[in-house]
């Protein structure tokens, strides 16, 4: 791994695409518009993006549409289009540093996070899908025997993938790597508060080959651009991940035009628990300080309620606070930083606004606090544990996206699972007992469920990387939906 300096060095040689991608080839914005890039870790502007609107979104989706209709893309023989995504994957690797810089600067993530987890995941996610394309067959139906009924896998033409700003490029390569596989025509629209590594590889999708106007990237904001496809009545798809609250205005959208399709990856609010049978109760705190510190907890899983057996609270405490000390924010491009900026001033405010409600409503600060801005120096946030919270919080209740944690204590196992399960959110979940019952129950019942470990927290990724595709029929649906736990069997 190289050193801050290093790093340093390397990012001011890198430039920066802040054009729109359409059609295969950068242009500005027909408004002119353009809205600035910056570097949270510095407060510095890195590029000055072009800013699109409705007017960007009709050449795009005109540009989407035509190649699909022409099928260079859309009818390409399996075998092509998965060594095209193939060259794509290697280029994506051959360019890991440049696009682990171009993240680390736009949004503040650590370097090292970057270099591990963001890059070489998007790498595989790319790689999975290409190799799904000449394995995943199509169906013959059940019929009588003067009936032939066959099930056929196909492109369902421009696909709008609108994408939020905490993993940048991996967000984004979970809708692109699918929807592209399938051989649809996508436009993405990266969150306006990091577009530089989407622009950067479009660039790249068109040296492996994808025909031109395949994948189109519009930088922009939410209620110009965003809206835009959403209410596009030649988008076919739209595949988001972002907040709830957008979400459910995109469902709007989609009924107010062309009932497109709408795949919807939303907020959380994961509750870890922790029970006094839990043998390596110092993982458990390693584990659950990275669960909710990990990328500043700008992190739609973050492990953000704790609910720890009362008998092993104040221990199990002292563990996770030796760990939290670890996390102290400082400059992303040094390797040895665990924890960078929040990604503009208005989530420094957010984190620091619940913090203050969770001592308003009567939590303790046990560790961290309210962070002091100084202008001009970064937008670092403080990593906060807060105890003696209660489910009827503020802080408990709604999605902070940041390095916050409640912590509450439980008695019974049944206490532990209602107060888990006391949430309109429904993403992730873990749990640390040594009981297998009771890390099987949860298990079982995951059809209520995005997710849920036990003795880890999204540590075993499962080899499929993509959460939502874009073909027909739908390969995975993911939402945020609530979920429920059940108790250990007796
Ligand atoms: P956001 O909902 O504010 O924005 C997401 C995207 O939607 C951005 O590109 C934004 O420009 C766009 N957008 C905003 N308003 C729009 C509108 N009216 N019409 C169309 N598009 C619009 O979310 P964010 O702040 O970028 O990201 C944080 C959220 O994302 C958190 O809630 C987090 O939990 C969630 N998230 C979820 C997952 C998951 O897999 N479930 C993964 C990452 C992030």
């Amino acid at each position: 791994m190289r050193t801050a300096a290093q790093w340093q060095a390397l990012s001011e040689e890198i430039r920066f695409r802040s054009e729109a991608w359409i059609d295969g080839a950068f242009h500005p914005a027909v408004s002119g518009e353009t809205f600035p890039a910056i570097n949270p870790a510095t407060e510095q502007e890195l590029a000055q993006v072009a800013s699109c609107d409705s007017a960007d979104v009709d050449l795009a989706v005109h540009a989407a549409r035509k190649v699909f209709k022409a099928g260079s893309w859309s009818n390409a023989s399996p075998a092509k289009r998965k060594r095209t995504l193939l060259r794509l994957a290697d280029l994506l690797e051959l360019h890991s540093d440049e696009f682990a810089l171009l993240d680390s600067l736009d949004m503040g993530k650590t370097i090292g996070e970057m270099v591990n987890i963001d890059v070489p995941e998007a790498v595989d996610c790319l790689r999975w899908s290409a190799e799904s394309i000449d394995k995943v067959y199509g169906e013959i139906a059940p019929t009588g025997a003067k009936t032939l009924g066959l099930i056929t896998r196909n492109p369902i033409g421009v696909v709008a993938a609108i994408t939020p700003w905490n993993y940048p490029l991996m967000m984004a390569m979970w809708k692109l790597a699918p929807a592209l596989a399938a051989g649809n025509s996508v436009i993405l629209k990266p969150s306006e508060k990091a577009s530089l590594s989407a622009l950067r590889f479009a660039e790249l999708a068109q040296q492996a080959g994808l025909p031109d106007g395949v994948l189109n990237v519009l930088p922009g904001f939410g209620h110009t651009a965003g809206k835009a496809l959403a209410l596009h009545m030649d988008v076919d798809v739209l595949a988001f991940t972002g907040s709830t609250r957008v979400a459910g205005m995109l469902l709007e959208y989609s009924g107010q035009s062309n009932l497109k399709r709408v795949w919807i990856e939303a907020g959380g609010k994961s509750p870890v628990l922790v029970f006094d049978d839990c043998a390596d109760l110092d993982k458990a705190a390693l584990i659950a300080a990275r669960a909710i510190f990990t990328n500043q907890g700008e992190v739609c899983i973050a492990g953000s309620r704790l609910y720890v057996q009362n008998s092993i609270r104040e221990p199990f405490l002292q563990a996770l606070m030796k760990v939290a000390a670890e996390y102290q924010p400082g400059n992303p491009l040094d390797p040895n930083v665990m924890m960078g900026p929040m990604v503009d001033k208005a989530q420094l405010d957010t984190v620091n606004r619940y913090i203050q409600s969770g001592i308003d409503e009567g939590g303790e600060i046990a560790f961290g606090g309210l962070a002091e801005y100084t202008a001009g120096q970064g937008y670092y946030p403080r990593p906060t544990i807060i105890t003696g919270t209660r489910n009827d919080m503020t802080c408990v209740r709604e999605e902070i996206f940041g390095p916050v944690l409640s912590v509450a204590g439980f008695d019974t196992e049944e206490e532990a699972i209602a107060l888990a399960n006391d949430s309109r959110y429904g993403l992730g979940a873990s749990l640390w007992t040594d009981n297998l019952s009771r890390c099987l129950a949860p298990t079982a019942s995951a059809a209520h469920w995005r997710a849920a470990w036990c003795g880890s927290m999204a540590g075993a990724m499962a080899t499929p990387p993509c959460r939502s595709a874009a073909s027909k029929p739908p390969v995975t649906v993911a939402t945020s939906r609530p979920m429920r736990w059940r108790n250990t069997p007796s």
